[in-house]
C-alpha cells in the first residue's frame, strides 16, 4: 500500500474540523481507495457514531486495512472492488478519496519506484487525474443531498481536477493548501 503522508494526516484534520460541526447520528463514510486503511480508520476512532467502510480494488491492500482495524479494534466495513462500483445501490453522506494521482511522467521522474510501494498505489493514469474524471462521471448518483466529498489531490492538479466536477449538482468546490502553501485537498458539496 501506499504509506501515509504528512499530507494525509492534514486531510483527516481538516475533515475531523468540518465533521465536529454535525451531527453524525446515521452518517456513513466511505473511504475509497483506502489503502492501509489510514484515512477511514483514523475518522472512525474521532468519531465511533460514524458507519464507516473502506474500499479498495487491491485485496492485498484491504488485507492489510483489516490489519489495522483489528489493530485498533474498529468496528467498519470492507468492499473489494474498483472505485464506486462496489456500493451499487447506496448513498453516502461522506465521501473521502486520496487516490492514485500521479502522472506516468512525474512518477518515472521520482525516486518512487525505488520504494517498496506498489506503482498501483501512485499512478492515477497517463495524466495522473484520471481517476478523478472516472469520480465526477458517478459520484453525483452516489451520494445523499447536501452530501460532501474530500479528496486529496497532487500539488499541480488544483485547476486540472476542479475542472472535470462541472455537473450542476455541486454547490460547493473547494481547494485547499497544504503546510508548503500548495493545492492539495479538493472538497466538494452536492444539493
Ligand atoms: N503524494 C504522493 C507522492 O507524491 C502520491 C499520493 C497519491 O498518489 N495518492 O508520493
Amino acid at each position: 500500500v501506499l504509506i501515509p503522508r504528512p499530507e494525509t494526516e492534514i486531510l483527516v484534520d481538516l475533515i475531523v474540523k468540518r465533521l465536529q460541526k454535525v451531527s453524525l447520528e446515521k452518517a456513513s463514510l466511505w473511504d475509497i481507495c483506502t489503502g492501509s486503511g489510514a484515512i477511514g480508520l483514523a475518522l472512525k476512532k474521532t468519531f465511533p457514531l460514524l458507519d464507516v467502510t473502506l474500499s479498495d480494488s487491491s485485496s492485498k491492500a484491504l488485507a492489510v486495512a483489516k490489519k489495522n482495524g483489528k489493530k485498533h479494534a474498529l468496528d467498519v466495513s470492507y468492499l473489494k472492488g474498483d472505485l464506486l462500483q462496489p456500493f451499487a445501490g447506496k448513498k453516502a453522506r461522506f465521501i473521502v478519496a486520496n487516490p492514485p494521482y500521479l502522472s506516468q511522467n512525474a512518477y518515472a521522474n521520482s525516486s518512487l519506484g525505488l520504494k517498496k510501494e506498489p506503482k498501483e498505489a501512485l499512478i492515477g493514469g497517463e495524466m495522473g487525474w484520471e481517476i478523478y474524471a472516472q469520480f465526477a462521471q458517478d459520484l453525483p448518483g452516489y451520494l445523499e443531498p447536501q452530501g460532501a466529498v474530500f479528496f486529496e489531490i497532487g500539488y499541480d492538479q488544483g485547476e486540472s481536477v476542479p475542472a472535470l466536477f462541472h455537473s450542476p449538482c455541486w454547490v460547493k468546490k473547494e481547494i485547499l493548501q497544504d503546510w508548503s502553501g500548495q493545492p492539495r485537498f479538493f472538497f466538494l458539496e452536492r444539493e
